[in-house]
């Protein structure tokens, strides 16, 4: 029997990632991977270190190369490759040699869809001006890295504040250049909370970068040859040497709409669980691909390495005869800000809102490691779950230490369908420069834990205003630190008054304690319960409070 013939379309993430799973799994099949560009199996994702220098040489995020895939997978790579039709029915592709201009046609038996995403082009005028980049290949770099030497660039206007924006930003910095972020949004990292965002906002300022958010581009011009002028929405006209364009992409579904394959309501193509599109002889995987939120259940777009990698596995698996599934994602992702990590895994509260997904929170400011240990530093971490029975939904976690390690940790009971009660069973390593024999994840199970068997029932900053039957608000910490800032309409019974002071409270109202960040109030919220006061945590206290005001 002939070998089955695979034709892959995109060697980067989940194409070079399937290629090579692919060869693993079947010795016998014949395997073309096109790439439209002149590099396979490249880092993307380090992408804004090269142009900010910290990864100094091009040659370093040159993953594998065609040679490579040749004489250790026997996998036909052909770079400089475009693949410009899909021919269904007689099961071809129609595929383009960028330099030579000669097109071929080349049956299949398989074919991969890997073609990543397309980025987002703007209706602004002048957004195709020169010094105006985006950074998505090795070549985009190679241009941005130039054009800082050859025009002794001293400013940028980075345009998006997503995770690439946010990248680009400390880069740009990193090589001496002044540089202002414009954001659409309130708030950076739009898909995440905003109240998570305020650190994050202060110490982008606090690295000099020059913050526009909630601001629009209307227009870059400027003189040829010269400085850009970036117009703002609000009037604002910021100069620049360059601009980075980093405002998303979308599946690059072209070749897939255009051959008649179903796409899915998210805009991406729909696959099915083995990354099988409508036509059962085409697969398409990575960015591209619509694929099921596991949280949700509900179809997203995931646009990050990890998922493409994998569904390039799953696919190499499904197409070798064996029963792999892909089970869906749950978007987790880190991203460094400066000295900042932000970390989060699953959907953010607004968009649990929006999905109509019930559920609870809590915040809480636990420190990377214990406080005795030197240089402990507070981590804000946010966990979501089901009220109902306490199933982990989401997490979202910024710090400076420690923070990817809680957000991995909670990612993977996410996975395995774990609940706060396992949060607060789950056995980490611990020594005082690492963590606590209490660690953060513990400690947030405890408090969701405590919230759902009613021993510390939990409110919200975001619930004062809705709450019905005017709960008393107690603030329970000293009496200095009440003096020095508290809230308004606040009551301040200290923690350690309280024993002595329960006849102040109301038996007849609710009664919502916070201290600083959520602990001594918890004290206070047992003392009085078990005086039969109907006391509520007001989960991360006045932190929580400065972020949400
Ligand atoms: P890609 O890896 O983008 O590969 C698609 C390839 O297909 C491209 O090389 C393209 O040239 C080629 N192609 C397209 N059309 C054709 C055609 N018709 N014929 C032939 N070839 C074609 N994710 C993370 O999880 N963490 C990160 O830190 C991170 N950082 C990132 C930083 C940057 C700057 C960028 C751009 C992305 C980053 N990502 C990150 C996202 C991640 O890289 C993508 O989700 C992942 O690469 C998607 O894999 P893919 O195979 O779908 O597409």
């Amino acid at each position: 029997m002939a070998s089955k013939r695979v034709l892959i379309v995109g060697g980067v993430a989940g194409g070079a990632s399937c290629a090579a799973r692919l060869r693993r799994m079947d010795e016998e099949a014949e395997i073309v991977m096109f790439e439209k560009g002149p590099y396979v199996s490249f880092a993307n994702c380090g992408l804004p270190y090269h142009v900010g220098d910290v990864i100094k040489e091009e040659g370093s995020l040159q993953v594998a190369n065609p040679t490579l895939f040749r004489n250790r997978f026997n996998i036909d790579v052909r770079v400089n490759h475009e693949v410009t039709a899909i021919d269904r029915e007689a099961k071809t592709v129609e595929v383009c040699d960028t330099h030579s201009g000669e097109v071929t046609t080349e049956s299949y038996d398989t074919l991969v869809l890997s073609p990543g995403s397309k980025p987002i082009i703007p209706p602004i005028k002048g957004v195709d001006r020169e010094g105006v980049f985006r950074c998505l290949t090795i070549p985009d770099t190679k241009a941005i890295r130039e054009w800082i030497v050859s025009r002794q660039a001293r400013s940028a206007v980075v345009i998006g504040g997503g995770y690439i924006g946010l990248e680009m930003a400390e880069n740009l910095r990193h090589r001496g250049l002044e540089v202002m972020l414009v954001e659409m949004q309130p708030q950076v990292m739009p898909l995440l909370d905003p109240e998570m965002m305020t650190e994050v906002h202060a110490h982008l300022q606090e690295k000099g970068i020059h913050l526009r958010l909630g601001a629009q581009v209307q227009e870059i011009d400027g003189p040829e040859g010269g400085p850009l002028t970036v117009r703002l929405g609000t009037g604002e006209e910021l100069e620049a040497d360059l601009a980075i364009m980093a405002v998303g992409g979308r599946p690059n579904t072209d070749l897939a709409k255009a051959a008649g394959l179903e796409i899915g309501t998210t805009g991406g193509v729909a696959t099915d669980d083995q990354m099988r599109t409508s036509d059962p002889n085409v697969f398409a995987v990575g960015d591209v691909a619509e694929i099921k939120d596991s949280i949700t259940g509900r179809k997203a777009l995931v646009p990050l390495a990890g998922p493409a990698n994998r569904q390039g596995r799953v696919a190499a698996d499904v197409i070798a005869g064996r029963e792999a599934k892909f089970r869906g994602a749950q978007s987790t992702a880190v991203v460094g800000v400066f000295d900042l990590t932000v970390a989060t895994t699953g959907s953010s509260e607004k968009q649990l809102r929006r999905a109509g997904v019930p559920f609870q929170k809590v915040y809480l400011f636990p420190g990377n490691h214990v406080g005795y240990y030197p240089g402990a530093q507070p981590i804000h971490l946010k966990v979501l779950f089901r009220p109902k029975d306490g199933q982990l939904l989401s997490a979202q976690a910024v710090g400076r230490a420690g923070v990817e390690k809680r957000i991995d940790v909670i990612a993977t009971l996410i996975q395995m369908g774990g609940t706060v009660f396992d949060m607060e069973e789950v056995e980490l390593c611990y020594a005082p420069q690492f963590g606590a024999a209490k660690d953060p994840v513990n400690m947030a199970g405890f408090i969701a834990a405590n919230h759902l068997r009613g021993d510390s029932p939990l409110t919200h900053w975001d619930d004062v205003a809705e709450a019905e039957g005017d709960p008393l608000i107690v603030d329970v910490r000293e009496p200095e630190e009440f003096e020095a800032g508290h809230v308004e309409g606040a009551i301040n019974v200290p923690l350690s008054q309280m024993r002595d002071r329960l006849d102040e409270l109301p038996k007849d109202r609710e009664v919502w304690c916070h201290c600083g960040v959520g602990q001594r109030s918890y004290y206070a919220v047992r003392v009085l319960r078990q005086n039969g006061i109907d006391a509520r945590n007001l989960s991360g206290g006045m932190n929580e409070y400065m972020r949400q005001k």
